[in-house]
């Protein structure tokens, strides 16, 4: 349930109210909007305590009806804005994150790096640690990737996206990520999604291969309930029938986890496609469902990457689809964001 402050609780109003609650079983969330206090009381208590409701500096109680609740608008109406470096995201905000699957070399990376940042990225990915569907697939250079990622930084000033897979590795990848991404297979892997609730370091959490919405709202809200409520969902296709895609982009999803959650939404049209000709329309119509992002797949020369080559752009290509991508996020009111506002004049 949420519990609504009036506009004259006192400090002392709210500390009664966080003990009756306590008492009866919830733990309490304190989300300050700009206009009041908002107590989102969730957890395993049952029923709304005897007098609540009368107690000093409450205005009303309103149940939540989503099963996801930290993560619901009902909790918070306004979007939430994640900033991690030069990333911003939500709000109005939209940034793109790119650059290779994952990290194969300093050279590699540095290259990617400087191209993406060249074409207003804000944000490089690029995964030391890979989750493989193959044990005998390229698994990532681990701790020698997350150095070379930390010496992009250095070089261009974009912020790092990278993946953790293992809970026993979230504080090494932590020490070096700006974001830390929780990809679509670990989804439901809820002691790491303990871990990174931990943090305070924004997540970018992955919809699974096969999750409902609903199932991935929840996986948020375990990584909210731990106290860390800086979360970026991504849609990043879902498995169907088709086999031309690798995957198929849920671009109802998009339009759907901004309506339900006031988390900001970003769509991977390359995960979601398996082929870099469907990354520019997938893109665009992310846009245009309303994603305050993106997640781009881009390596500087993808015949010979170790790891989704396919689905990767080439330098050009990228720059070209970032191009479009300016349009489009103005025609739908948003500001492309790379670090700073880009001066037209
Ligand atoms: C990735 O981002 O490279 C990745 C492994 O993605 P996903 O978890 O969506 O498959
Ligand atoms: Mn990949």
């Amino acid at each position: 349930m949420i519990v609504v402050m009036d506009l004259r609780a006192t400090e002392q109003d709210v500390a009664s109210v966080e003990e009756v609650l306590k008492k009866f079983g919830y733990s309490c969330h304190f989300i300050r909007g700009v206009e009041r206090l908002v107590i989102g009381a969730v957890g395993s208590g049952h029923g709304v305590p005897e007098g609540l409701e009368m107690m000093a500096g409450v205005e009303k109680i309103v149940p939540i009806m989503q099963p996801f609740k930290l993560v619901s608008r009902e909790m918070k109406s306004e979007d939430t804005v994640i900033e991690a470096g030069m990333l911003r995201l939500g709000g109005g905000y939209f940034s793109v994150i790119a650059g290779p699957c994952a990290v194969e070399s300093f050279t590699q990376l540095s290259v990617s790096a400087s191209v993406v940042r060249a074409s207003g990225a804000a944000a490089l990915r690029g995964g030391a640690f890979k989750p493989r569907t193959s044990p005998y697939a390229f698994q990532g250079l681990e701790k020698q990737g997350l150095e070379y990622l930390a010496k992009a930084r250095e070089e261009t000033g974009l912020s790092i996206v990278t993946e953790v897979v293992n809970p026993s590795d979230v504080e090494q990848v932590a020490r070096i990520a700006d974001v830390i991404q929780i990809g679509a297979r670990n989804m439901q892997n809820f002691p790491l999604l303990r871990e990174v609730g931990r943090l305070r370091l924004p997540v970018l959490l992955k919809r699974g291969l096969c999750a409902t919405v609903e199932e991935w709202l929840m996986a948020a809200e375990y990584i909210l309930a731990e106290g860390n409520y800086n979360v970026i969902l991504c849609e990043r296709g879902i498995r169907t029938f088709e086999t031309y895609t690798r995957n198929t982009l849920d671009v109802s999803a998009i339009a759907l986890a901004k309506r339900l959650s006031h988390l900001p939404v970003i769509a991977d049209p390359s995960h979601a496609s398996g082929s870099w000709r469907l990354v520019r329309p997938l893109a665009l119509a992310s846009v245009a469902a309303g994603a305050d992002g993106l997640l781009i797949e881009v390596h500087p020369n993808p015949a010979t990457a170790l790891c989704d080559g396919p689905q990767s752009l080439n330098p050009g290509h990228f720059q070209e689809l970032m191009a479009e991508i300016e349009i489009m996020v103005k025609i739908f009111n948003k500001t492309l964001w790379r670090g700073e506002e880009k001066n037209d004049c």
